[in-house]
C-alpha cells in the first residue's frame, strides 16, 4: 500500500515487499532489500552514507534519485526532574511532533502485575525498562475539552514512516536496542490514530517485524472511532487496545468530547464487548478525572454499570493542567475514592502516576510546548 505523501522518498516506512520493488526498479539484487532494511530498521542509520553495507556508487545513486532515510530530526529535548525525557521531532516538511521517553515507564500496565518482576536486563543502568510515547498526527481533529493536543487542530496525517521513525530516533537517541532491551510502545501522543489507521497499522507492522518490538508490549488509545475498532480486531498483529471513556454518561461525554455524538457510550461499549481479546487480554479504559465534573462517586457507580461483564481494567489519570484548558485536577483523596467504587465492584483500576508534567510531557499536555524549557511548571 502506498502511504506516503507528495514528495517523500523516505526509506523509512517501506516494508519488505515496498524495498525489493525499489531494488528492482534500480536494477540491483534482491538481497540489496534486506541490506536497506537491516540499516534503517535495526542500526537506525540517519543518512544513506552510513548504510556501509552498500556499494559508494548505489548509495550516490540512491541520494540523486531523491531518497532519503526520513528519520524525524531531534529539533529539541526536555528533560523532566522524573527521568522522563520530551523529544520534539522534526520531519522533512518542517511539521512536528512530540515523543515521549519514560524509563520504567507507565505503559498503561502499571500496576497490573504483568510487566513487575522480572529483572537483569538492563543491569547497570538506571533503568530496566522504558516506554516509549509515539504520536500519529500533527495535532488532532477530536476537540476534546481538556486536552492540549486538541488546540492545535488538525495539521496532518503522519506517515507509517514518520510514526515508525520516532521509535527509531528515540531508540538511537537513548542507545537502546529491542528486544534484547524491554521497550514498551504506547500509540497515546498526539492526534488518533484510529483516524489514521492504514499509516499506523502499517507502522505497527514495521516496529513488530523489522524494529524487534513485539506487539504484546504495545498499546494503542483510541478517543473511541467505533469502526475502526471493529478492524482493529481482526488484525492478525496488533497491539493491546485502550478506549479513552472519560465520562460516565452520554451527556457529561458528549460535553468533554465532541465525538460522542456520533459514536455513544452504548456503541462504544457495544464495540468493546464483541471485541475480541487474546488470552489473558483485557481491554484498558482510561478515565480522566475532571475536578467537580466526572470525579463522583455517583460517576464510577455508572461506570460499573456501564463495564459490566466486559473483560478489562481502568486507567484513572488525575487531569495533568494546562494553559486554555478550563477544568482543574481533582484532591488524590477524591481520585481514591473514585477507585476505591471500582474496586470495591471488582473492576480492577489504576492511578496512574503523572510522567514528565514538569516539561508538559504528561497525558494531555502535548502540543510542542517550547516556552517552558527552562521554567517547571507546577
Ligand atoms: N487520541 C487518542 C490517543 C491519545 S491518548 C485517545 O484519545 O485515546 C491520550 C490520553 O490522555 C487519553 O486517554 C486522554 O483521555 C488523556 N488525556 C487527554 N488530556 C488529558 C489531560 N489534560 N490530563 C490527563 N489526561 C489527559
Amino acid at each position: 500500500m502506498q502511504t506516503k505523501h507528495a514528495a517523500d522518498n523516505s526509506l523509512l516506512g517501506l516494508d519488505r515487499g515496498d524495498l525489493l520493488a525499489l531494488v528492482q526498479e534500480i536494477g540491483e539484487p534482491e538481497y540489496r532489500a534486506q541490506q536497506i532494511q537491516d540499516a534503517i530498521y535495526r542500526k537506525r542509520v540517519s543518512s544513506i552514507d552510513e548504510i556501509s553495507t552498500l556499494p559508494a556508487q548505489m548509495r550516490q545513486r540512491l541520494g540523486e534519485s531523491g531518497y532519503s532515510i526520513g528519520l524525524p530530526n531531534i529539533q529539541k529535548k526536555f528533560i523532566s526532574q522524573d527521568g522522563t525525557v520530551r523529544y520534539l521531532m522534526e520531519f522533512s516538511d518542517g511539521q512536528s511532533v512530540e515523543t515521549v521517553w519514560m524509563p520504567e515507564g507507565d505503559g498503561g500496565e502499571a500496576g497490573d502485575g504483568t510487566e513487575a518482576g522480572e529483572s537483569g536486563e538492563g543491569a547497570g543502568r538506571a533503568w530496566d525498562r522504558a516506554t516509549i510515547c509515539v504520536s500519529s498526527q500533527v495535532g488532532c481533529a477530536v476537540d476534546c475539552q481538556f486536552c492540549l493536543t486538541a488546540l492545535l487542530g488538525m495539521k496532518r496525517n503522519l506517515t507509517a514512516g514518520e510514526i515508525a521513525g520516532q521509535v527509531c530516533a528515540v531508540l538511537r537517541d537513548q542507545s537502546v536496542s529491542p528486544p534484547e532491551d524491554r521497550i514498551n510502545l504506547v500509540f497515546m501522543g498526539m492526534g488518533e490514530p484510529f483516524l489514521n489507521y492504514d499509516n499506523f497499522m502499517k507502522a505497527v507492522r514495521l516496529l513488530a517485524e523489522e524494529v524487534g518490538v513485539a506487539s504484546s508490549r504495545m498499546t494503542v488509545s483510541t478517543a473511541g472511532i467505533v469502526p475502526r475498532i471493529h478492524d482493529f480486531g481482526s488484525e492478525p498483529i496488533r497491539p493491546k487496545l485502550a478506549i479513552s471513556l472519560n465520562a460516565s454518561n452520554d451527556d457529561l461525554r458528549t460535553r468533554l468530547m465532541p465525538l460522542n455524538r456520533k459514536w455513544n457510550l452504548e456503541t462504544l461499549i457495544a464495540a468493546a464487548r464483541v471485541f475480541p481479546l487474546r488470552n489473558r487480554e483485557r481491554i484498558t479504559f482510561e478515565y480522566v478525572l475532571l475536578n467537580g465534573v466526572n470525579d463522583a462517586r455517583g460517576n464510577a457507580e455508572e461506570i460499573v454499570n456501564l463495564l459490566r461483564g466486559v473483560r478489562c481494567k481502568v486507567n484513572l489519570i488525575a487531569l495533568n493542567p494546562g494553559p486554555g484548558i478550563n477544568f482543574s485536577t481533582p484532591e488524590a483523596g477524591q481520585v481514591s475514592d473514585f477507585q476505591e467504587v471500582l474496586m470495591k465492584a471488582g473492576i480492577p483500576a489504576f492511578i496512574r502516576r503523572p510522567r514528565g508534567r514538569d516539561i508538559f510531557a504528561a497525558c494531555g499536555q502535548l502540543k510542542r510546548t517550547v516556552e517552558i524549557a527552562t521554567e517547571p511548571a507546577p
